[in-house]
């Protein structure tokens, strides 16, 4: 479970990018999370992932307490999650299957374990014939799935997505949110910012939607634009 109570974000620049929200989500979830630039969805993605820390509020993701946790306990925290960004961020100089296994080599899994996770998650999201490829021989659609599948090799609680689709077209999107609502499917929560109405609007889920650093709307099934 996530759970933010009354949180707010400074930065030092004294903007407030959030204030005072506060926001439930089960496991099991798939939430939209949508606004216009600068409402401060980045904010809050990266809040979950303790990328930031609260200027003031709480919030627990599962079963860590995100403000009084140690710097050392982050790492385990960041096992129960998965992120995935809009520009990808895998490694240029690694191959596909490098990449992917890279999280579970630094915690110090065996060779073989790598490799039939690696295996596993490559043929989830159908890339099994570009093991050995390198980033930039890849589509941007190929990379994405690479990003996901380094996401949840360890079969994380919770997969966060930051703009997704955000450098991809139409069909490709559409494939990235098959390999998400199946993943969501399984059990994992899928909490994704967008801008991208078409996807919000045809795989309707609920929707969060930040204005000014608040939760305006937050709405089951709802659609991307709504009469106000
Ligand atoms: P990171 O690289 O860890 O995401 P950065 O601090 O480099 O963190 O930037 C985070 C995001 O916030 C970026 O998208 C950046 O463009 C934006 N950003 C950084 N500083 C400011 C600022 N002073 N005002 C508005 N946006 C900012
Ligand atoms: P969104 O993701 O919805 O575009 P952000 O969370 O990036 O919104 O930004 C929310 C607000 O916080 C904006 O006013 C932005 O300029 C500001 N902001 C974002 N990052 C920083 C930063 N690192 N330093 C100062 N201000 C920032």
């Amino acid at each position: 479970m996530i759970k933010l109570l009354n949180v707010t974000k400074r930065y030092s620049n004294g903007v407030e990018a959030l204030k005072n929200v506060s926001l439930t989500i089960e496991q099991g979830e798939f939430v939209y999370l949508v606004g216009q630039s600068g409402a401060g969805k980045s904010t809050l993605v990266k809040l979950l992932y303790r990328q930031l820390v609260p200027t003031e509020g709480f919030i627990t993701i599962n079963n860590f307490d995100l403000r009084l946790m140690r710097e050392r306990q982050v790492p385990k925290l960041r096992r129960t999650l998965g992120v995935v960004f809009q520009d990808f961020k895998l490694l240029p100089k690694m191959t596909v299957s490098e990449n992917i296994g890279y999280a579970l080599q630094v915690i110090g899994k065996s060779d073989e374990e790598i490799k039939t996770a690696v295996t596993q998650v490559l043929a989830e999201v159908g890339l099994s014939d570009q093991a050995d490829h390198f980033p930039d021989e890849l589509s941007g659609g190929q990379q994405q799935r690479v990003a996901i599948a380094r996401a949840i090799i360890n079969d994380p609680k919770t997969l966060i997505a930051d703009e997704p689709t955000g450098n991809l077209d139409p069909q490709t999107s559409n494939d990235i949110m098959a390999i998400l609502e199946r993943i969501n499917a399984r059990g994992t929560t899928v909490i994704m910012a967008t801008h991208n109405q078409q996807i919000v609007d045809e795989l309707p889920h609920r929707l969060v939607e930040v204005a000014n650093g608040t939760i305006i709307r937050d709405e089951q099934g709802g659609q991307y634009t709504h009469e106000l």
